[in-house]
């Protein structure tokens, strides 16, 4: 530990009357003066302001300093400010330090004389760390310049097709046969009701032929290590039992199957064949083998698809491939899928056939759907006269379901209940909501065309949906008339809740948080939404909440530009606050390699080949403090925050 004295300054910041209105800072500086060695105490109205920054920065360079504490907010918002002022004023940045009088004193302690007690007190602490922290150098990491982006739908395409055109490679994996995501199995989109294929499918094709852009589709992560600039990633390529270099997707085989499944395509509202193309366009144009249905691969019969196939593709030997992969980012663009169906019981979802979410509508509106885009009801193909739509179907429902609102279903409701007027001219569409939501450019103006269109809004809470004959009846609450209403319908579609398809035990994988919902959680809400607080992770879509297409792919575009930055340069800088090792001490009993959180510690044999301590791999190693706290014999130390430093800390702190 250092002994010589440092000449220390101290600023104390007002912010405004964020800090002065509870702090008394004229007499915090007294204080200071009075009772601390150090060499300068100011104050400043606003030290993170160009005038209070310079300030600072003179202050150290007239005063000949070697150490400064800010006493200001947190340091989550100014440290790095504060720090690269230091350096500008030619102190080592980790010489400086801050004191948080804000979030830790004024805005939360009401009494004044308290609060100036304590912000006083803060300081000193700070004083004293400040004379102990030696000058460090952040470490330099190479940078992998190749990105991997989970998940192909709109906005992992966008992502990746942004960030290829850049010139760095892209890995875009993608769980299904085929890209494409949710949006492949919409009709059209609001507001505009341009086709979502048509728009979405040229998007497909560029990525499936960009030179930079390598696709892996049906495969999925088996583990993610590493860190920014330098993950390995083990991926799952699933056995497809065709080789796709000779399959041309002739689609021969898929006549020849004679086994039929429910096609999760078309959402369970018809079949598909045991090979199968996931969608007419889809990208990369093959066919897969679905194992666990097929005759031969269960039975050990049949074979047609063998025999049909003019190319000699199906491959019965095939076998899950573990494919290992080095990146330096990963965006997660896992997008969203719908509540499950046993969380809507009362409104008959998943029970009564002509109870159907808004994707099967979709699948149902669509032209290469399970009725060709003629609108028919699953149970008996009919054209149905009357449709209710229930909008709020687990969203906005504390007590049953989810109690965010999932931000799209007023948007497609009024949507898919304009394209069923069009083609079922005499069609009663009826739509019971809690509010209309329409927050977004031309969003009003297509609500305003569904009513106008003579569909019927009714503001009401739907409370029970059931069959009577061969119609549904709908139970509901009209809140502007207070009377109680029953709709007779042919077919009803809820507007069923958006939820994370990213399950808890992927994101434990990737070791990204996820809110109480289980949507990925950014690094900020506001300032650095598409970033995650695991470096090197960017997120993009509706991965992180619910989001329509617009959104989504500004995000990708956004997560994409992120990653460019990150390859801007082929090093780049880690934090020097981290753990170390006093190897004298060190008895290699690796208590600390356990508690580790970042695997950042090992056990090392030395070069005699007789002691074992544990070393450190400095750039995993985020200064969590972890290992100093658990070290029986002190030899886990962080820089900047040895033992005696904190002991000293704590002595002035209750003096
Ligand atoms: P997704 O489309 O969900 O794509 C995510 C992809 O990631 C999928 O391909 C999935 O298979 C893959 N994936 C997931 N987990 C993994 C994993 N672990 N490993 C690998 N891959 C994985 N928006 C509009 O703007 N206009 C509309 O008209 C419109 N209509 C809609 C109608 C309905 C009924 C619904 C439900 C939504 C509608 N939307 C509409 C919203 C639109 O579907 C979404 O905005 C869009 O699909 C979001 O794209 P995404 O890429 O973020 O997610
Ligand atoms: Fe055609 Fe053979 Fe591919 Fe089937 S496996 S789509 S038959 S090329
Ligand atoms: Fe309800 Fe509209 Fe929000 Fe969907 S977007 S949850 S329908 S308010």
């Amino acid at each position: 530990m250092k002994s010589e004295k440092k000449r220390i300054g101290v600023f104390v910041c007002h912010c405004g009357i964020n800090i002065a209105g509870v702090v008394n800072v004229p007499e915090v500086v007294k204080r200071l003066k009075e009772t601390t060695d150090a060499a300068v105490v100011i104050d400043h109205q606003y030290c993170c302001s160009d005038p209070g920054q310079n300030l600072i920065k003179e202050t150290i360079q007239k005063e000949k300093l070697d150490g400064a504490v800010i006493a200001c907010c947190s340091p989550t918002l100014h440290e790095n400010t504060f720090r690269k002022t230091a350096a500008r004023a030619g102190i080592n940045p980790y010489n400086c330090e801050i004191a948080n009088i804000r979030e830790q004193c004024s805005w939360v302690t009401e009494d004044k004389e308290k609060a100036t007690d304590k912000a006083a007190k803060i300081i000193k602490t700070l004083i004293k760390k400040v004379q102990y922290d030696e000058p460090l150098t952040p470490i330099s990491i190479p940078v992998t310049r190749k990105a991997l982006v989970i998940g192909g739908g709109v906005a992992g395409i966008q992502a990746a097709l942004d960030i290829a055109n850049t010139g760095y490679p892209v890995i875009l994996l993608e769980k299904n046969p085929s890209i494409g995501g949710k949006m492949s199995m919409l009709s059209e989109t609001f507001p505009t009701l341009d086709c979502s294929q048509c728009i979405l499918t040229p998007k497909m094709v560029e990525a499936k032929q960009h030179p930079n852009i390598t696709l892996m589709t049906y495969s999925e992560i088996d583990s993610v290590s590493g860190y920014i600039g330098n993950f390995k990633v083990k991926v799952r390529q699933k056995a497809r039992y065709v080789d796709w270099d000779k399959c041309t997707g002739c689609d021969i085989c898929v006549g020849k199957c004679p086994k039929k499944v429910s096609d999760e395509f078309n959402c369970g509202l018809s079949e598909r064949k045991v090979v199968y193309k996931m969608f007419p366009q889809s990208v990369p144009n093959r066919v897969v083998i679905d194992a666990p249905n097929c005759l031969y691969i269960q039975k050990g019969a049949c074979r047609l698809c063998e025999k049909h196939c003019p190319f000699n593709a199906i491959k019965w030997n095939d076998k899950d491939e573990i494919k290992e992969l080095e990146v330096g980012a990963i965006v997660l663009a896992t997008g969203y899928e719908l509540l499950d169906k046993q969380r809507l019981g009362p409104y008959g979802f998943g029970k009564l056939k002509n109870v159907v979410d808004g994707l099967q509508f979709e699948r149902i509106l669509s032209a290469s759907g399970p009725f060709m885009g003629e609108v028919k009801r699953p149970s008996d193909g009919k054209v149905p006269e009357r449709i209710v739509f229930v909008q709020c179907a687990g969203s906005r429902d504390p007590e049953n379901a989810m109690a965010y609102c999932s931000k799209i279903c007023c948007m497609y409701t009024a949507k898919q209940a304009i394209l069923y007027k069009h083609r079922v001219h005499q069609g009663e569409a009826v739509v019971f909501y809690i509010d209309v939501r329409t927050g977004g450019k031309g969003f009003e103006e297509f609500y305003k065309r569904a009513t106008d269109e003579g569909i019927l809004y009714i503001r009401g809470k739907v409370s029970k949906i059931f069959e009577k004959g061969d119609k549904v009846i709908v139970w509901g609450a009209d809140t502007i008339t207070g009377k109680k209403v029953e709709v007779e319908a042919d077919l009803v579609v809820l507007a069923t809740a958006m939820v994370p398809a990213a399950e808890k035990s992927f994101a434990q994988l990737m070791k990204l948080t996820q809110d109480e919902y289980g949507w990925f959680t950014e690094a900020h809400p506001k300032l650095r939404p598409v970033e995650t607080l695991a470096g090197g992770f960017f997120l993009a879509g509706a991965s992180q909440g619910p989001k329509d297409i617009p959104e989504a792919v500004s995000q990708a575009s956004g997560a994409a530009s992120k990653v460019i930055i990150l390859f801007a340069s082929d090093t780049l800088e880690h934090a020097p606050v981290i753990a170390g090792v006093d190897e004298d001490l060190c008895s290699g009993c690796g208590v600390c390699i356990d508690v580790c959180p970042y695997k950042a510690r090992e056990i090392q044999v030395k070069e005699d080949g007789k002691k074992k301590t544990v070393k450190v791999i400095e750039v995993l190693c985020e200064g969590c403090g972890a290992c100093s706290a658990a070290c029986p014999v002190g030899a886990a130390q962080q820089k900047n925050f040895k033992d005696k430093q904190i002991e000293d800390m704590v002595k002035v702190g209750l003096e």
